[in-house]
């Protein structure tokens, strides 16, 4: 019976695909730890100041941007939230609000009726159980309408500067794999194996470069390996011809 051919070897052989140039794996923890704080140092010299791109003044007004962005480009929730913002100036606004008119203020970001019943349902939450100011910790955020783990570790990290975990999008989720740093593909499991090899100074900004990165340079279909600052230590099975 013929043996299996690894992933690399089977990219190697299908049209339009390189390997992965000749990168070897790391083979200890050791080395794996090395390649680690390479692919850092280069994610810190290519986006060393890099923050959430959803316009914001405050927690509040990141939640709602962040419930919005569900399915949509942050360039398009930017466009709505200043009339959302300017129309419902308070929490309490948006707690009192109707969810048809908000449905249809929002309906561009797509998934409307949703998010406006998430979104008005998470100000009534904060109005009565944490007197109108969006909580500090993960616990108290995960009892908001709208907010998961995702959403919650934005806040958290962009807002407040606490690094409760680790964003997975979709970007952080891909590029995870194709740097090997999770062999997993659920979200929270991802999450789990990023906060136990970065350290927790590196959470929050460890996930915005990784989400720019994703969106600029190693994307989905076509990633640009040409022009990729860490193309000497990656060994993903789909890295194009350059
Ligand atoms: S752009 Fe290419 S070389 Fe860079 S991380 Fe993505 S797949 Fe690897």
């Amino acid at each position: 019976m013929p043996r299996q051919q690894p992933a690399a070897k089977k990219a190697a052989s299908a049209p339009g695909v390189t390997p992965p140039r000749d990168v070897s794996k790391p083979k200890n923890a050791a080395q794996r730890k090395e390649r680690l704080d390479q692919i850092l140092k280069a994610l810190d010299t290519l986006y060393p100041n890099v923050t959430c791109a959803l316009d914001h003044r405050n927690a509040w007004e990141l939640l709602v941007a962040t419930i919005l962005s569900a399915q949509c480009t942050d360039k398009r929730v930017n466009e709505v939230t200043p009339r959302l913002f300017a129309k419902y100036p308070t929490v309490a606004d948006f707690a009192n609000a109707s969810q048809e008119e908000m449905a249809q203020d929002i309906r561009s970001t797509g998934f409307f009726n949703n998010k406006a019943k998430s979104v008005i349902g998470a100000a009534q939450r904060v109005m009565t159980a944490f007197g109108g100011e969006v909580p500090h910790t993960m616990e108290e955020l995960l009892t908001v309408p709208g907010a998961a783990r995702k959403t919650a570790n934005v806040v958290l990290g962009t807002a407040y500067g606490v690094a409760s975990g680790v964003v997975v999008d979709t970007h952080v989720q891909r590029l995870s794999g194709r740097l090997d740093l999770t062999r997993n593909e659920e979200p929270v499991k991802i999450e789990q194996d990023l906060m136990k090899i970065l350290p927790q100074g590196r959470w929050i900004l460890f996930s915005h470069q990784l989400i720019h990165f994703g969106r600029n340079i190693c994307v989905a279909r076509k990633p640009k390996c040409a022009e990729c600052p860490l193309d000497s230590l990656c060994y993903a099975s789909d890295k194009p011809l350059a």
